[in-house]
């Protein structure tokens, strides 16, 4: 293992940016990786302002940055100045990865396959042919859709508050998966039970819960024991909304693998490495 202190002028930087910052876990859970395969590397949060997101990543080429995470609210805008961008990340209009490759920034988007790895990991699932239904429509959903898409999800539902975005995106996610099966309803629909009933995989997305005892739905009687249902807050650890599937003996998961997920393959992309995602559970569960 190489100690914190044995940083010399082979030390590989890499990063978070986001604003704020603060409250990021990925330090945590990519500095002891990189000590676990002796890499001399060092992963520390940066504050960038929204105005200088293209400073920043000037930066990261004048300082030789390996490469860096982005997080909320720069990862639609970092496209824009990047040399390069994966089709999944352009498909999803979002980065949460860039990679340094000899002086040219590579974006990618781990955020959506970072939560399939986690689902077919910890709930031993796969999505195909899975009846898929989103609650929400966001930033994440966006993300998490165009991977239940590319797995061949056998349909996509979106129960969202503004029918609208639910709309934009199902129309986006259409556009390149056109066979694929996708309906959008409010959360107030009368429909919503039956819906969620039919579904196999039901994935909260909004951000109702976090930090709260709120629940985006009410009704949970819905709820059978082969449900597999996945809230992506990962604070509080249980959201309401994960212990009303989990009284009803549903299959649960938390934010936790999905935040695991995109850093074993930012970590991956990073260096090579494909480290187990339970690697980096762990990190994040030490206090
Ligand atoms: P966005 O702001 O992009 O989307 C928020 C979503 O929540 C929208 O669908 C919005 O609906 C809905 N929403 C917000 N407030 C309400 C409300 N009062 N009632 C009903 N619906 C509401 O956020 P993100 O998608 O970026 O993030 C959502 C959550 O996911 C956050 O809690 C975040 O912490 C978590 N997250 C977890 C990650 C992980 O790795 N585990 C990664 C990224 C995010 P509308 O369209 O009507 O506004």
């Amino acid at each position: 293992m190489i100690p914190h202190t044995a940083f010399d002028g082979y030390t590989l930087i890499f990063g978070v940016i986001g604003s704020p910052i603060t409250h990021t876990f990925s330090p945590k859970m990519h500095n002891p990786v990189f000590r676990k395969h002796a890499i001399n590397a060092a992963y520390v949060p940066f504050h960038v302002n929204p105005n200088q997101v293209e400073d920043a990543l000037k930066g990261l080429k004048a300082l030789s940055i390996s490469g860096i995470n982005v997080t909320l609210p720069h990862k639609q805008t970092v496209l824009k100045y990047l040399d390069d961008v994966d089709p999944y990340a352009q498909k999803v209009g979002a980065v949460n990865t860039i990679v340094n490759k000899n002086g040219r920034l590579i974006g990618y988007n781990t955020d959506g396959p970072g939560f399939i790895l986690a689902l077919e990991t910890e709930c031993r699932t796969t999505v195909q042919n899975k009846k898929c239904t989103i609650l929400g429509a966001g930033g994440s959903a966006r993300a998490i859709a165009f991977s239940l898409a590319q797995q061949h999800a056998a349909s996509l539902t979106f129960i969202n508050r503004t029918l609208r975005t639910a709309q934009e995106l199902a129309e986006n996610i259409s556009s390149s998966h056109p066979t694929l099966p996708i309906q959008c309803l409010t959360n107030t629909s009368s429909d919503v039970a039956t819906i969620l009933s039919d579904s196999d995989i039901i994935i909260q997305t909004t951000s109702v819960g976090l930090n709260s005892t709120d629940s985006p739905i009410d009704n949970f009687d819905w709820v059978k024991p082969n449900h597999i249902c996945v809230d992506i807050i990962y604070l509080p650890s249980k959201t309401t909304f994960l212990k009303q599937c989990e009284q009803k003996n549903a299959v649960i998961q938390n934010g936790l693998g999905m935040l695991a997920g995109q850093g074993a393959l930012a970590f991956e992309l990073f260096t090579g490495i494909k480290e187990d995602l339970s690697t980096f559970k762990r990190e994040l569960n030490h206090d």
